[in-house]
């Protein structure tokens, strides 16, 4: 929603707009009103639906398509609104606080220990709700009896889960998923004093940094061997839904020039990275996060009808028949970020590893690791067991990429291998645009025209402009340079 000085700054500007433009401009606004009044269709929809737009990678991609049980994003967005503006004097707002648990958060509004129970359930193949962060939100929908009917969990602009209370009294989930658009920036500097703080003042976050770390990590020393005068340059996109950044950012390609020694690392479509040459730097991952084979007692798969409820509850994972104590490991390397009791899902530990990729190890009897902890590829994190709600001792794992669960069994992961030869020549050409803008950029840099971020010179005479890389580069009105890089399967500009 535009502020309305933002607002007003823009009807202002129309006045400067060629009379053709504005009725253009006319037209279209009435469309998108008419479009968003529209009243959403009043069929019953599907009790769960994942509606999931593509991903950077193929396997998001075909996961969506499996899991696609809404007819489209308008319509259940539509569903949304209709949910909660209904009514709205039965709808409630809490906006999340630092140290915030679904348990406080649901005695403070009065709410029944029974009804959390009831929404932990429906949110067991999703886990959503054991991460409110401040700047989530929540909106419960009440009934005349003060009794919850909805809750929707805002994640990000691009991200939504909404929990709905069924004919048969239990809760079911929508997750509705925007997938925004994605704008690249390039940030370069010269390193003086520790790659770190060099990094910090050209931009580059914290997870970015530590992605450059695990990238060249087996090549470079980072407290030793950087000298004074190194330079990088960084590739990274950002996601947007609308104006609004969702915090989603990735690296699409780094280079760092020390000494004599070139480094480099790009991102393919399929979520590893790569030199320029092609060569991987991902280490590769275990298909299978045990020491030895265990029968496969469930297979993932994302429309299951729930044995119980009957409704449609997505196995996100794959189910190992393993004895309680049988060790569980790391699927491949990276840092423990959840470490959770969930009364469905158990005892669980979550990995984040480097690229897009996170994996999940539920109903453990016990956790061997901290959040926050790194652990290496094959690792004894846990012990398998059967906490939570099962029917019996099992390991349930599931396998992320991009944030979307795929088939562990299936998906393409890792395996530390060169990139495929029938994408070489795409992925080739990626690099030598991103390192054509990479170059573009430090030439600014050096001529003062930009520190890191294009937003910073923004306005500065004689910089703006042509950045002399082509017709794709442009400014937008918020100072964020976006450039459309070649996708590496084909010509299109970069837009998942
Ligand atoms: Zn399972």
């Amino acid at each position: 929603m535009p502020k309305p000085l933002q607002l007003a700054a823009r009807l202002a500007r129309l006045a400067d707009i060629p009379a053709r433009h504005r009725r253009v401009m006319l037209l279209l606004s009435l469309l998108t009103l008419i479009v968003t009044f529209w009243p959403a269709p009043r069929s019953t929809p599907a009790p769960v639906t994942a509606v999931v737009m593509p991903g950077l990678v193929a396997e998001g991609w075909r996961s969506w398509q499996m899991t696609q049980l809404s007819d489209n994003w308008q319509q259940t967005k539509g569903l949304l609104a209709s949910v909660l503006q209904s009514q709205n004097e039965h709808i409630r707002h809490y906006a999340i606080e630092p140290g915030d648990s679904l348990s406080r958060i649901f005695s403070a509004q009065g709410f029944s220990q029974q009804q959390m129970q009831q929404i932990m359930a429906a949110d067991q193949s999703l886990l959503a709700l054991d991460v409110l962060r401040p700047g989530n939100n929540l909106t419960f929908q009440l009934d005349d009896n003060q009794q919850l009917q909805a809750m929707e969990l805002f994640i990000h602009a691009g991200h939504r889960v909404l929990y709905q209370r069924e004919a048969d009294g239990e809760f079911s989930y929508q997750e509705l998923l925007d997938p925004g658009e994605w704008q690249s920036s390039t940030l370069t500097g010269t390193i003086a004093g520790s790659f770190y703080q060099s990094a910090k003042q050209a931009g580059l976050s914290d997870a970015d940094i530590a992605t450059v770390h695990q990238l060249f990590r087996e090549r470079l020393n980072f407290s030793r061997d950087i000298q004074a005068g190194a330079r990088f340059q960084v590739v990274r996109s950002d996601n947007y839904v609308g104006d609004t950044a969702t915090g989603l950012s990735r690296i699409e390609g780094v280079r760092l020039f020390n000494r004599r020694q070139q480094l480099s690392a790009f991102l393919h479509d399929n979520g590893q990275f790569y030199d320029a040459s092609g060569e991987s730097l991902q280490r590769a991952f275990m298909r299978v996060p045990l020491a030895r084979n265990y029968r496969i007692s469930d297979d993932f798969n994302p429309r299951r009808l729930h044995p119980v409820t009957g409704r449609v509850q997505p196995h996100n994972g794959t189910d190992f028949a393993t004895p309680t104590g049988t060790p569980v490991l790391a699927a491949a390397e990276g840092k423990v970020i959840r470490v959770e009791n969930h009364p469905y899902a158990g005892r669980y530990i979550e990995i984040q590893h480097y690229g897009q990729y996170k994996t999940r190890y539920l109903h453990l009897h016990k956790s061997l690791v901290r959040p926050g902890q790194r652990v290496e590829r094959g690792q004894r994190i846990g012990l398998s067991g059967a906490s939570g709600r099962v029917t019996g001792a099992h390991l349930h794992y599931e396998l992320h990429i991009n944030n979307r669960p795929v088939n562990p069994m299936k998906a393409q992961i890792p395996l530390a291998e060169p990139i495929p030869a029938d994408s070489r020549d795409a992925f080739l050409q990626r690099v030598a645009f991103m390192i054509k803008q990479m170059d573009q950029e430090t030439m600014l840099v050096q001529q003062g025209c930009s520190v890191g971020t294009v937003s910073k010179f923004y306005g500065n005479t004689g910089c703006t402009g042509n950045l002399g890389l082509n017709s794709s580069a442009l400014i937008l009105e918020k100072g964020v340079k976006t450039s459309a890089l070649p996708s590496s399967t084909n010509a299109k500009p970069l837009k998942v």
